[in-house]
């Protein structure tokens, strides 16, 4: 099958080489130059675990190409998903659907016969509705569909998620639509059992946004028991165990930080917050889990401030990892701007290392040194932060991190180490949801 996927970034390129890697002729196309021709050229523009090899595979039988040309990608096409970014618009906090609008109106008067238009964008319930009339008004005849099929891939784990999916959810209005979009997903996930859940289109597109506000609910209400366990003396990643081996809550996403951060989470929770305002809906608990999370954000550089006495004007504060998590290049949304951004204000000197996030924290960081390695950002620092849990992050050696510091004090925001064992190094530790040693 033809399948041509518009929007090249983290879900339309990790989806159309997935689709390519299950055997269809995939074109995947952007209007971003540059990155077509740099995928073009073998060189990936995002980094993704196991993505590149994937990619010059597909592309080297040839069922996987990039291009700018919607005609070229569109002939023959049997399905065209759409996978290009849904934003908060500025000040509203609602998604921003210019960028779908003007994919659809592009590829209106392009799309043959019987296509199937599928949005994988996160998008508010009814835009599937919206998007069906924008192709209606261009096209004077023929038929087409138009579909709801939401994502759930993770950055860091994109390949493995889409691949092998916990459910593939389709929504649909019609049988043609049902019945190809099913067809593209059985074959594949036939071996591993995966539920594929057929519903309605508008609440196909109102799961995506369930399920991103539960998970970011979660968050949050482990991060508030953390506050609790600092308080009265328990441990948080003992909590956490304690109550997810509970088959009914289960122990993902049940790991304190710092708040939740990333491309998705925040974004997602404030535009279902606003399509229940517009149906006058209220939905406390993502109201009380977003304002929650933005305050908990902001509070993580109060919590550096007291780790070093209550002021940290004039010191120098060694951030490591500065994604939203692990495994993605990712900054959108990562909570280490606020931290910088704060512990800035509050008159500290900020260096950092990321080991792929540095080139694109530059864009967002003014005045912070960048370090390409751990050690030498953390020389001469007043304090360690640990912000994101890389690998390679958990597994550093403490002493000779605390050889090169000028103080020794670690604030482990993740919980990257095993609690006791910064403190018997000697270090003085904060970490999330531990009560201090000593
Ligand atoms: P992204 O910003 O990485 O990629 C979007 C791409 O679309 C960009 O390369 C952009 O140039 C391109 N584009 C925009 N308008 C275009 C047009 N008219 N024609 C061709 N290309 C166009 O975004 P993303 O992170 O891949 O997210 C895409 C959607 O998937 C969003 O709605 C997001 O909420 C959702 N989603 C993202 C993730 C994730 O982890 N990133 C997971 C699940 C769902």
């Amino acid at each position: 099958m033809k399948i041509a996927v518009i929007g090249t970034g983290y879900v339309g390129l990790v989806s159309g080489t997935c689709f390519a890697s299950w055997g269809h002729d995939v074109f995947c196309v952007d209007k971003d130059i540059q990155k077509i021709r740099s995928l073009e050229r073998g060189v990936v523009p995002i980094y993704e675990p196991g993505l590149d090899e994937l990619i010059e595979r597909n592309s080297a039988i040839g069922r996987l190409n990039f291009t700018c040309n919607l005609t070229e990608a569109l002939k023959g096409a049997a399905i065209v998903f759409i996978a290009v970014g849904t934003p908060p618009r500025a000040e509203h906090g609602d998604a921003d659907l210019s960028f779908v609008f003007a994919a659809i109106r592009e590829i209106a008067p392009l799309i043959e016969d019987d296509t199937v238009v599928v949005v994988k964008s996160t998008v508010p319930v009814g835009t599937g509705d919206v998007v069906q009339k924008i192709i209606d008004s261009a096209r004077k005849a023929g038929s087409f569909s138009v579909a709801s099929n939401p994502e759930f891939l993770r950055e860091g784990s994109a390949i493995r998620d889409f691949r092998e999916p916990d459910r593939v959810v389709i929504g649909a209005e019609d049988e043609r639509s049902r019945r190809v979009l099913t067809q593209l997903y059985t074959p594949p996930l036939a071996a591993s059992n995966t539920p594929i859940v057929v519903t309605r289109r508008r609440t196909s597109e109102l799961i995506k946004y369930a399920a991103n506000a539960f998970l970011a609910t979660k968050i949050t209400f482990i991060n508030e028991l953390a506050d609790v366990c600092e308080q009265v003396g328990c441990d948080v990643g003992e909590l956490a165990l304690g109550i997810g081996l509970d088959k009914r809550i289960g122990t993902s996403f049940l790991n304190a930080g710092p708040g939740y951060g990333g491309s998705c989470f925040p974004k997602d929770t404030m535009a279902l917050l606003r399509t229940a305002q517009d149906y006058g809906v209220a939905l406390r608990i993502v109201e009380e889990t977003v304002s929650a999370n933005e305050a908990r954000k902001r509070r993580m550089a109060l919590k550096v401030t007291d780790a070093l006495n209550g002021d940290v004007d004039g010191r120098t504060i060694a951030v490591l990892g500065l994604t939203f998590k692990p495994d993605t290049d990712d900054m959108r949304d990562a909570p280490s701007l606020p931290l910088i951004e704060t512990l800035q204000r509050f008159g500290a000197r900020i260096r950092a290392y990321d080991p792929v996030g540095n080139e694109n924290a530059r864009q967002l960081m003014p005045d912070v040194k960048f370090h390409d390695d751990a050690y030498e950002c953390a020389r001469d620092a007043d304090a360690v932060v640990i912000m994101t849990d890389w690998d390679n992050i958990r597994e550093l050696d403490l002493t000779r991190l605390k050889r090169v510091m000028r103080r020794a004090v670690l604030i482990d925001l993740r919980n990257a180490f095993e609690p006791g064992l910064a403190e018997k190094i000697g270090f003085r530790v904060s970490a999330i949801g531990r009560a201090a040693v000593g």
